[in-house]
């Protein structure tokens, strides 16, 4: 669109050429006789004395002196130029000031011997302090305005002229005598006054006009064309004898200048000189180009680094660089590609290792990163070409493989446990999971997380160490399923209910407190245990809703004690390794148990072992408040797996919680060595100044065992069960 509007303001020019510029010579080219004055005159211009010629600035194409240069351009120029390549005279140009004066003023005050381009005025022509030569130029003058200005209803407004354009003053009263005048300083400004609305009119030599309107900023204005001014520039001088001669010279040597030749210079501004394009009009004229051009950028560059960024991710997230398996993101992606082309049976197996963490702080992380390579590589051994090795995280690793069957997948998985159980401890063990791929429309996330599943099942297990997932499997799954989509409601309903099993002093078999457990009684009457839902709602963290709906149901148990007046034992509640990771879980333990006004040392935060040496700091710094505050604190399932002494000694706690298996297998095997362990840990707990609680007591030989070495307090079968809160309140009566 812009560009036709160029090409059809150059075609117009040409167009004006055509139609006023009356031919300068027809018949140029004849050789120019001098008179002895002029001959002389003109070798004195050529020798050290050249005429002083004012030049108008800011009127290209007309004239103009680009800034930071000593240039001068414009059709006046090259026709001066052609002018002395005719005669012989030669100039010497000058900037004419026209901030200051006119030209007409500046030859006056001798500042300049000739002025070119001015315009052929009426008083000029009368003028006799001055002479004027021949017509050296078009000089006409033409109106701009808006386009939307009708020009047959301007009557009053402002009109722009060049400060110093004689011309453009003396037309611009002689047609608008209503109009008040106001001067710039350049002729872009001119133009510019009319686009911004500050004047309504430009009155403007034609040249210039016709170039300044090439700019896209004023693709709105346009020449009205009633008001145009005929009329030729000249080359003005004072009127003296030297003058004279010079304007003498000039006319011979216009009078040589050919049509060709004048046009030639008039095209070579218009055609081959466009309209110099600032950089705001560049970016206006191209700004639908250049609004595409960023958009596209913008698109490129987003596409680029989304691209760089999942290539990156891609061999980020690909390969392990400890073990060069892939991880679970890169397996999700080759077991699709697999499953894809694949026709022989394929099995997905799911294994880690029990305790790994233990391992690590056994032997060092250096020796558990080694640990984890080898198994890496021995899995590598059983697997053929297509089957494919990764690392979910830790010690966790799935494989898929296609074998004939899955007799043969579970042969494969004996072999290689073998092989790893030579490398940890018996107490280590490690649980595999199958999932054999049945059906390929399964979303592979499903698929992987049936291996999961199986392998859990296994790790639950007491007698196998490998879980095939089948039909039984995917009943629990969908079970499992329905209870995180009903726990909400079931919160509602007060489902989860809190059963109370006491604790026993040892020495006077009192009840000196009870560890509330949950237990989810449905609406349909049934009561489904922690052990079926509690690792299910870890995994979610629906884990911490449930924990404090436990310790609101022992405030509420408490606090209607002790509105009863009645003797208050402290209940302790089990918190999972989950909260150790939340912020605010001291602020809101502390918010529910002060609303229900509950002495603080009545709340026993009951923690597992593993869960405080997860992150020992930050457990360490959790429970230091909790205690801070005034509330117990107790390790629970101490011996458990393996123990840390360290954590024994550095964490803030009140009780030890010393887990069944502990003294059971020191029972069973009575050795003497097991008995001094135990007598040791109970006498270590007891120099920390702390309590020691021994829990799962189901038999009187134990128990005669444990208050032989001295243990605090008891809590197991051997005693009670956990009691639902009417039983269990028999139970205190019973002992009042
Ligand atoms: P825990 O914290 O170690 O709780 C003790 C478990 O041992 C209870 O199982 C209890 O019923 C059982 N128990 C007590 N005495 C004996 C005994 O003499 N012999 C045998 N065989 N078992 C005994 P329960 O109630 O099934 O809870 C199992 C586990 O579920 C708990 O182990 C605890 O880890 C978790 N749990 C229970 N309630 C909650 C809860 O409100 N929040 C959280 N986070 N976990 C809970
Ligand atoms: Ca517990
Ligand atoms: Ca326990």
């Amino acid at each position: 669109m812009r560009n036709y509007k160029r090409f059809s303001i150059i075609i117009a020019s040409i167009f004006i050429f055509a139609m006023y510029i009356q031919p300068i010579n027809t018949h140029a080219e004849t050789s120019i006789e001098y008179t002895e004055e002029e001959a002389a005159f003109i070798s004195r211009t050529q020798n050290g004395e050249p005429i002083k010629m004012g030049i108008l600035p800011h009127t290209f194409p007309l004239s103009d002196t680009p800034p930071n240069t000593q240039e001068y351009v414009g059709t006046n120029i090259e026709m001066l130029k052609l002018i002395t390549s005719k005669t012989g005279l030669t100039f010497e140009y000058s900037r004419i000031n026209l901030e200051e004066k006119s030209p007409y003023q500046s030859l006056l005050d001798h500042e300049f011997m000739l002025v070119a381009g001015t315009i052929k005025l009426e008083n000029f022509l009368t003028n006799p302090n001055l002479v004027l030569s021949d017509r050296f130029d078009d000089g006409s003058l033409i109106c701009i305005s808006e386009k939307s200005t009708d020009p047959n209803v301007l009557n009053t407004g402002k009109i722009a002229v060049l400060k110093g354009y004689q011309a453009g003053e003396e037309y611009s009263k002689k047609q608008f005598p209503s109009h008040e005048i106001v001067y710039y300083d350049d002729n872009a400004q001119v133009v510019e006054a009319v686009r911004k609305g500050d004047a309504d009119i430009a009155m403007i030599s034609r040249y210039v006009g016709i170039y300044e309107l090439q700019s896209p900023l004023n693709e709105n204005l346009n020449v009205i064309s009633p008001y145009q001014v005929e009329i030729d520039s000249c080359i003005m001088g004072l009127n003296t004898p030297d003058m004279r001669i010079a304007i003498s010279i000039i006319n011979k040597g216009l009078s040589q200048i050919s049509e060709n030749e004048y046009n030639h210079i008039q095209m070579n501004f218009s055609l081959t000189h466009p309209y110099n394009l600032s950089i705001v009009e560049y970016v206006y004229e191209n700004r639908y180009f250049l609004l595409l051009g960023l958009c596209s950028l913008f698109i490129f560059i987003v596409l680029f680094r989304k691209l760089l960024s999942t290539q990156k991710d891609r061999s980020a997230l690909s390969r392990d660089p400890l073990t060069s398996a892939l991880t679970e993101a890169g397996f999700e992606l080759a077991v699709t590609k697999l499953i894809s082309k694949s026709n022989k049976p394929l099995f997905i197996t799911d294994f880690d290792l029990s305790n790994f963490s233990t391992y690590n702080e056994l032997h060092g992380k250096a020796q558990g990163d080694e640990l984890l390579k080898s198994i890496a590589k021995i899995v590598g051994t059983f697997l053929s070409d297509q089957d494919i090795i990764c690392r979910s995280y830790a010690d966790n690793f799935k494989v898929i493989s296609s074998k004939n069957s899955i007799e043969d997948v579970i042969s494969e998985v004996k072999q290689a446990n073998e092989i790893f159980n030579q490398m940890v401890d018996s107490k280590m063990i490690f649980n595999f999971g199958i999932y054999p791929i049945v059906d390929t429309s399964i979303p592979i996330s499903k698929m992987l997380d049936f291996a999961t599943i199986a392998r859990k099942n296994a790790k639950h297990s007491s007698e196998r160490f490998i879980d095939v997932f089948d039909e039984t499997l995917y009943q629990q799954h969908m079970k499992e399923m329905q209870m995180i989509e009903y726990f909400d409601k079931a919160m509602a309903n007060k489902e989860f209910v809190a059963y109370y099993q006491p604790k026993y002093d040892v020495k006077t078999k009192e009840i000196i407190g009870a560890e509330a457990l949950v237990r989810w009684c449905t609406t349909t009457g049934k009561i489904i245990m922690p052990g079926q839902f509690i690792d299910l709602f870890e995994k979610n963290g629906l884990i911490q809703k449930l924990d404090f709906c436990m310790l609101e149901n022992a405030c509420v148990f408490l606090k209607k004690r002790i509105e009863l007046g009645q003797k208050i034992i402290p209940i302790s509640v089990n918190f999972s390794r989950i909260h150790m990771f939340s912020k605010d879980f001291v602020d809101n333990i502390t918010e529910l148990v002060e609303r229900y006004e509950i002495p603080k040392h009545f709340i026993e935060v009951e923690c597992t072992e593993t869960a405080m040496t997860y992150d020992t700091e930050l457990s360490k710094d959790i429970l230091g408040q909790l205690r801070k505050k005034g509330f117990e604190i107790a390790m629970d399932d101490f011996g458990k797996g393996y123990s840390s002494l360290n954590a024994l000694s550095t964490m803030p706690l009140d009780v030890i919680k010393l887990d069944s298996g502990f003294f059971s297998s020191t029972l069973e095997f009575d050795t003497n060595r097991a008995n001094k362990v135990i007598i040791g840990v109970i006498s270590l707990v007891h120099d920390l100044s702390l309590k020691i609680i021994a829990e799962g007591v189901e038999t009187q030989e134990q128990f005669e065992f444990l208050k032989s070495i001295g243990c605090d307090f008891i809590q197991g079968y051997y005693f009670s069960k956990p009691l639902s809160e009417e039983d269990f309140l028999k139970e205190l009566y019973q002992e009042l």
